[in-house]
């Protein structure tokens, strides 16, 4: 068996495999030994679980997952590691590995194939460039999850666990609020990488409610309405709003007014009960 976390041998590895590193696909593979079993421990509560890891790499926190849960299903993008996975994950029968864009797959049907009777967790090292939208989807699709442990870019961590209606909130902070519970676990600096990337990582974990928070009538025609204000954040919600919803500007000034809300403001500034109170009133 290998020692996934000495750099010689995940050298001669990816050599003899002759791999090399995609910096589009995110790739920076964990080398820091005490990372992943720190990851896997906080992530599987016990051995009936199954888990969900998006990214395996070589394996390196799969191999941990698969020491602690009942069954793991990887979801790996980049072809040319499955026969590395191959030899990587030979000593453990319950993982499989899915080759396919995780943003395309239908992981309901996932669940409901592979974990039958099983309490599900999401587990992973996010490619960098696709966080938001990756964890914008594990939770908007209300997967039968129950929390969703992920490194990510400590901005992004940051950004994750912002209050909403402050500078750091992005449209991903406001589904966070919707669906979960954030806390910051520990900090991974950029070190524990290679290739080293040029910021440092922290691992969090997303605990999702089992009933809603807060009463709207359509969640994906809010989450449209949230994220394309967010996607022009700088404009004002006059004019960020309507990017999302379909409302006339006549009808948004009116909610606006009843609400007390500034015209001027930028959806940065609202919070959480004035975005969904705009929603609702709009609709
Ligand atoms: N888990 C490994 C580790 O911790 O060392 C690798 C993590 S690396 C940051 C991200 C991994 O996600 C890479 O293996 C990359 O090929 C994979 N990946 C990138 N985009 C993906 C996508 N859309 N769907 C599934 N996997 C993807």
């Amino acid at each position: 068996m290998q020692n996934l976390s000495d750099i010689n041998q995940i050298k001669s590895l990816l050599s003899r495999h002759g791999f090399s590193f995609s910096k589009a696909l995110g790739q920076n593979f964990i080398i820091d030994a005490d990372v992943c079993p720190d990851m896997a421990d906080a992530a599987v509560p016990n051995n009936s679980y199954g888990v969900i890891e998006i990214g395996p790499g070589i394996g390196v926190l799969t191999v941990e997952l698969a020491k602690r849960a009942k069954k793991v299903i990887s979801v790996e993008l980049d072809t040319r590691l499955l026969p590395i996975l191959d030899e990587t994950l030979s000593d453990y029968d319950n993982v499989k590995i899915i080759n396919s864009d995780v943003m395309k797959l239908n992981l309901h049907k996932v669940i409901e194939e592979e974990f039958a009777g099983m309490p599900v967790v999401v587990c992973a090292n996010l490619p960098y460039y696709i966080t938001s939208p990756i964890i914008m989807m594990l939770l908007e699709s209300k997967l039968p999850i129950e929390s969703v442990t992920v490194m990510v870019q400590a901005e992004a961590a940051d950004r994750l666990c912002a209050p909403v209606g402050t500078r750091d909130a992005g449209a991903v902070t406001v589904a966070v609020n919707f669906y979960a519970d954030a806390e910051e676990l520990f900090f991974v600096p950029r070190e524990a990488f290679m290739p080293s990337p040029k910021v440092d990582s922290k691992v969090m974990r997303l605990k999702v409610r089992e009933t809603a928070s807060f009463d709207i009538k359509n969640e994906k025609a809010f989450f449209s309405m949230v994220k394309g204000a967010f996607s022009m954040r700088r404009k004002t919600i006059m004019n960020s709003i309507p990017a999302g919803i379909n409302t006339s500007k006549e009808k948004l000034e009116s909610v606006l007014s009843e609400l007390e809300i500034s015209k001027t403001a930028r959806i940065e500034q609202l919070t959480m009960d004035n975005l969904i109170e705009i929603y609702n009133r709009l609709t």
